[in-house]
C-alpha cells in the first residue's frame, strides 16, 4: 500500500489513515527526526521480545516489562523503540483507544499483534472492525535472512511457502499484517510503510547493519481528546 505513509517536515513518518483521525497524534521516527526521538514524557516498556501487552493508565516512563502498550486515556503518550523490529500503531476509531507495539521476530512468532487486538477487545470493548493499524518501517524481506530455527516459526503465517525448513528470508511486516487481519481487522484498515530499515541509506537505524552503534527510533501514538 505504497503512498499511504507521508513524511512530515520533522522527518517523522505518518500513516494517512491515522492522520485522518483528528483526535489522535502519531508518528514513526527516522534517523533524522532527532527531536521526535528524544521527546520526553512517553509511557514505554522495558522491551523483552515477548508477547506481553501492558495498560498505561496515566503514568509516564517505563510501565513494566513487555512489548506493547494500550490506553484509552487522553494525553498518555505510548512509545516503542525499534532498530529493525516492527513498530505497529493501532487506534480504535469508535472507542478512542490506542496501542503501540514492538514486534521483533520473537514477538511476531508469538503473535503479539493479535494479542494486542484481544487486549483492546477485553479492556476497552473494542471491535476489531473499528481498529485502524499502521505497520511502520522495519527490516524488509530484502534484508532479513534467518536460519531454519527462526524460519520454521513462521509456517503458520506463510502456509504457502515450502522453503521454511532452511535459511530463508522473512517478511516480518507481512506476518504482522496477516495476524491483524486474522484477528478481525479489515484488510483495508491495515497499512504498511514498506520501508526497509537496513537498506534505506541510513534513514532508519538498523541493528543488523550497525550493531552496537544502532540508535533506537521512537514510534508513538496518543489521544488528544475523547468524545
Ligand atoms: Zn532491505
Amino acid at each position: 500500500m505504497a503512498g499511504v505513509f507521508r513524511k512530515n517536515s520533522e522527518h517523522v513518518y505518518q500513516a494517512v489513515p491515522l492522520l485522518e483521525l483528528g483526535w489522535l497524534e502519531h508518528g514513526f521516527g527516522s534517523s533524522f527526526s532527532t527531536a521526535w526521538n528524544r521527546q520526553a514524557g512517553l509511557a514505554t516498556v522495558s522491551q523483552i521480545h515477548s508477547d506481553i501487552c501492558l495498560h498505561a493508565a496515566g503514568q509516564t516512563g517505563r510501565v513494566g516489562e513487555g512489548d506493547a502498550l494500550v490506553t484509552e486515556a487522553a494525553g498518555v503518550r505510548l512509545g516503542v523503540r525499534t532498530a529493525d523490529c516492527v513498530p505497529i500503531l493501532l487506534a480504535d476509531t469508535r472507542r478512542r483507544a490506542v496501542a503501540a507495539v514492538h514486534a521483533g521476530w520473537r514477538g511476531t512468532a508469538a503473535a503479539i499483534a493479535a494479542k494486542v487486538v484481544l487486549e483492546l477487545r477485553e479492556r476497552f470493548n473494542s471491535a476489531p472492525g473499528e481498529i485502524v493499524a499502521a505497520i511502520g518501517p522495519a527490516i524488509g524481506e530484502c534484508c532479513y535472512r534467518v536460519g531454519p530455527e527462526v524460519a520454521g516459526r513462521f509456517r503458520e503465517w506463510f502456509p504457502e511457502r515450502c522453503d521454511l525448513d532452511g535459511p530463508a528470508r522473512i517478511d516480518l511486516a507481512e506476518a504482522n499484517r496477516r495476524q491483524l487481519i486474522r484477528a478481525g481487522l479489515h484488510e483495508s484498515k491495515v497499512c504498511v510503510a514498506g520501508l526497509c530499515s537496513y537498506c534505506s541509506g541510513g534513514e532508519f537505524q538498523s541493528w543488523r547493519r550497525q550493531r552496537e552503534a544502532a540508535g533506537r527510533l521512537i514510534s508513538a501514538i496518543w489521544i488528544l481528546k475523547k468524545h
